[in-house]
């Protein structure tokens, strides 16, 4: 059977829990990503999804219900070994890069092993591969502002990936690139998937970006609402049916 790399088991999020503003903006969710798996999560607007993405990567966590990762309970670790954990098992990608602009490309892609005090020489090689891969070795030294956006964002793949994480959480990562950067980043996720076993859950709105993942899990009003599969579907007939399933929600919406 596949590993379990990451599960919630009745997952509730409740904001300004014991308030009169109390909102419960996650239900009841049950959900299993296993190792190797590609999840896109969409929904309209609101309805929950980085709520969901920040509960299931130790960013925030859940008001009841519990999330494993890696066989882990979040809850049961202290902040200090949630720190420590996230840093070993998971690498984040999101949509405005996140780099930092006082620091070069190559300072930026070694920071998580600079943090853990891992000596020189291996950041060395560690960077050096990664960032060859990438096609950004030709620009550690520079700073992220004087590259483009797909190069910064192939910059903060290589930190995301530097430690060698088990899970690659991903937040609209091309929300802010063209359609050929888009396209080429997820190619790379694509490939990091298929052929290096890395898990990926990516949240985003656009279904061409969804058609790169094996599974869609639509989440509307706080619950997961339909989940779909591209199992032996060609990317263009996922893309299709993706497409059906955000348009019926539109015309749910216009209907109303
Ligand atoms: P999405 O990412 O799908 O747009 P969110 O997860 O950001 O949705 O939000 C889900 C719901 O929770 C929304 O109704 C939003 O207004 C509410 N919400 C999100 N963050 C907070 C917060 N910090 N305090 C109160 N309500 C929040």
């Amino acid at each position: 059977m596949t590993e379990t790399v990451l599960e919630t088991r009745h997952l509730k999020k409740v904001y300004n829990y014991n308030t009169p503003n109390a909102f419960e903006a996650l239900h009841d969710i049950n959900f299993e990503v296993h190792k190797g798996d590609f999840v896109a999560i969409m929904g309209p607007s609101g309805s929950g999804k980085s709520t969901f993405i920040n509960n299931i990567s130790t960013i925030d966590l859940p008001t009841s219900g519990k999330v494993f990762i890696n066989g882990k309970e979040v809850r049961t670790m202290s902040s200090n070994e949630i720190g420590r954990f996230r840093y070993q098992n998971l690498g984040f990608i999101f949509q405005d890069f996140n780099l930092l602009d006082t620091h070069t490309m190559y300072e930026n892609i070694a920071m998580p092993l600079s943090l853990a005090h891992v000596n020189k020489t291996e950041i060395e090689q560690r960077v050096a591969v990664l960032a060859k891969q990438m096609d950004v070795e030709h620009l550690l030294k520079k700073y992220p502002n004087e590259c483009s956006g797909g190069q910064r964002q192939r910059a903060a793949i290589c930190r995301a990936l530097i430690n060698h994480p088990r899970i690659i959480v991903a937040d609209e990562p091309t929300g802010n690139l063209d359609s050929a950067n888009s396209a080429e980043l997820m190619k790379i996720l694509q490939r990091l998937n298929n052929e290096e076993g890395v898990t990926i859950v990516m949240v985003t709105h656009d279904p061409l970006i969804t058609s790169y993942s094996s599974r869609l899990v639509y989440i509307k009003d706080g619950e997961i609402q339909t989940v779909l599969e591209r199992e032996g579907l060609s990317q263009d007939d996922y893309f299709q049916k993706i497409v059906e399933i955000n348009s019926a929600e539109s015309r749910e919406i216009l209907q109303q």
